[in-house]
């Protein structure tokens, strides 16, 4: 009788410990209207921690006649299974489409919650979910915990190419860029005049770039400055109603390029090139003295290489 007593009293306390972790695991998540049948979940301008569980990225949903087109999935599956029922006390249509704009893991994470016929990406996004999703997803565990619990990186089936996509009432048109990574999907909603634009556009957070190429991204932002939208909803930070997001990430990438080329010229060390200060203009975006050290990490080895191949080619 004492056993099953304590057998109980175990059973009891593990569950009250479950309970408590599942609400400490709450996202809190608040979609937020921009527009008519446009919601949109606002992330936290900060790096990965074990605090915001990822949620460092912004998500949305757009409510058509035909159902929800949801616009990435969140870092999580927890972060997924909230969008989910955050869509649901919004409007009691199915979600039919779930587009992840690129591969990054807090943007594709949460497709697990999601129906699996309903996940779509370009080609490029499905290829490298399935190419670096597993590191991806470990690397998130790491930086962010118990959040992540239960979460595996799930590959689209569907794949997407640029041009109209009509959901019910509302004609969305596919924009299949790339730059921030190898493929970086931008919607415009042609209904409402929102503009979805993934990572190509930060708007008071420096940008990130594990995968980037300065050129083509810089050719992405020049696209998406001659749409016309009326709301812009940045990957990372505050949604703005003009294009100053994507002038602001554009000035980002330009010194950027610029720093690294003419550091790599003049011969400057990796350390040297870290200890350079950052432009004022550049300190007051969020997180900018972490993403420019890690920029130079990503970046700076390709420029030394390039200016040595070059310095290589004047003395023959
Ligand atoms: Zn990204």
């Amino acid at each position: 009788m004492k056993r099953v007593a304590r057998t109980l009293t175990a059973t009891f306390t593990l569950g009250w410990a479950l309970l408590l972790a599942a609400a400490d695991m709450d996202y809190g998540l608040a979609p937020e209207q921009i527009a008519p049948d446009t919601w949109v979940l606002t992330g936290r301008s900060e790096d990965f921690s074990t605090k915001n569980g990822g949620n460092i990225v912004n998500t949305a949903f757009v409510v058509t006649s035909a159902g929800v087109l949801v616009i990435d999935s969140g870092p999580s599956r927890a972060y997924g299974e909230q969008l989910r029922r955050a869509i649901a006390r919004v409007t009691d249509k199915p979600v039919v489409m779930v587009v992840d704009t690129h591969h990054h893991p807090d943007h594709f994470l949460g497709n697990q919650a999601f129906p699996k016929e309903t996940l779509a990406a370009l080609p490029g996004t499905i290829h490298g979910i399935h190419t670096e999703g597993g590191n991806l997803n470990e690397n998130m565990y790491r930086l962010t915990g118990d959040w992540m619990a239960g979460t595996e990186p799930v590959a689209p089936a569907r794949q997407l190419a640029a041009g109209p996509l009509q959901l019910g009432d509302h004609r969305f048109e596919l924009l299949a860029l790339d730059g921030h990574t190898e493929a970086d999907l931008a919607v415009l909603d042609r209904q409402t005049g929102v503009l979805f634009a993934g990572d190509l556009v930060f708007n008071n957070r420096a940008p990130t770039t594990p995968h980037a190429r300065l050129d083509a991204w810089n050719a992405a932002l020049a696209k998406l400055e001659a749409l016309p939208f009326t709301r812009l909803v940045p990957g990372h930070g505050p949604v703005s109603t003009d294009g100053a997001p994507i002038r602001q990430t554009r000035a980002w990438l330009a010194w950027l390029d610029e720093t690294l080329r003419q550091s790599a010229e003049e011969g400057l060390d990796m350390t040297e090139v870290l200890a350079l200060p950052l432009p004022a203009g550049f300190r007051r975006l969020a997180v900018s003295e972490a993403e420019y050290r890690r920029s130079v990490g990503q970046l700076y080895p390709a420029y030394e290489q390039r200016a040595l191949a070059r310095d290589g080619k004047t003395a023959r």
